[in-house]
């Protein structure tokens, strides 16, 4: 229960978020006072299923590692290379996703222009029950722009509860682009189709280690996932779509099939 919340906690905190080119220098200092004696690939690997190194202790132990103080990670649980798969921290009822509310109060801006497309990006999926419905009021998800200092990074997104769809999405027109540009109507779809994949459920395909990975999505890497996280802003900044595996894993969630994971 103690991981779980951990793991709530720093995932809601999560969301597509800018890298830093201190990022480096903050992992050595910390080296030093809580990461002794830990290989520099432990630490990545841990990086990479979604632990933010500048702040996660990590203790060797026999046989794994202890991280943030009561989680314990065994060295084959490394090893094994389960840390990037489609997988999703909490899943919205079967009824709901075939006709979620969404509602555009973003403004007359490029995020506003990118909202569509945001939501094509799901509903253009076949063979899924998904449905992202755009209101003009009542909304299940509503889509604003954050106020100055509400959020880092370009948006956030929710997880779902009890059943529940995430009901708020921010999106920061401050954040300057990955080439120091105004974001793009376009990318802002593309971001917008990110942080919906979190109030869906999807956690980031980094970050399968927290939640129920998907069956069917493959082990090892989505270069192309829509859920690729703000550690590598590319892959959203620049997806044309989200990918076959973005795809295969949302069918099984939400479908009439008898092996959907929805209920
Ligand atoms: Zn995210």
């Amino acid at each position: 229960m103690k991981i779980f919340k951990f793991s709530m906690l720093m995932l809601l905190a999560i969301s597509v978020v800018r890298c830093s080119d201190d990022a480096e220098n903050d992992l050595q200092q910390d080296n030093a006072i809580t990461q002794q004696s830990v290989p520099l690939e432990v630490l990545s690997k841990l990086e990479s299923m979604g632990f933010d190194m500048n702040k996660t202790s990590v203790i060797p132990e026999d046989g794994g590692y202890v991280v943030d103080g009561d989680i314990f990670i065994t060295e084959e649980t490394l090893q094994e290379g389960i840390s990037s798969k489609q997988a999703f921290f909490g899943i919205v009822n079967c009824n709901r996703a075939g006709n979620i509310r969404i509602q555009n109060a973003l403004g007359n801006n490029a995020a506003g222009r990118g909202f569509q497309r945001g939501i094509d990006l799901w509903n253009n999926v076949n063979r899924t029950t998904l449905r992202l419905i755009p209101v003009t009021s009542n909304p299940d998800i509503l889509v604003r722009l954050s106020n100055p200092g509400e959020i880092g990074g370009w948006g956030r997104g929710e997880f779902p509860s009890n059943g529940v769809e995430g009901g708020l999405i921010l999106l920061n027109l401050n954040e300057p682009s990955i080439d120091g540009d105004p974001v793009t109507d376009r990318e802002w779809g593309n971001i917008l189709a990110h942080e919906i994949g979190h109030n869906i459920g999807f956690l980031h395909v980094e970050q399968e280690f927290f939640g129920t990975a998907v069956p069917g999505t493959p082990v090892g890497s989505d270069p192309n996932s829509i859920m690729t996280s703000g550690s590598n802003p590319s892959v959203v900044f620049n997806a044309n779509d989200v990918s076959r595996f973005d795809k295969r894993a949302v069918r099984r969630m939400y479908s009439n099939r008898n092996n959907r994971l929805c209920q």
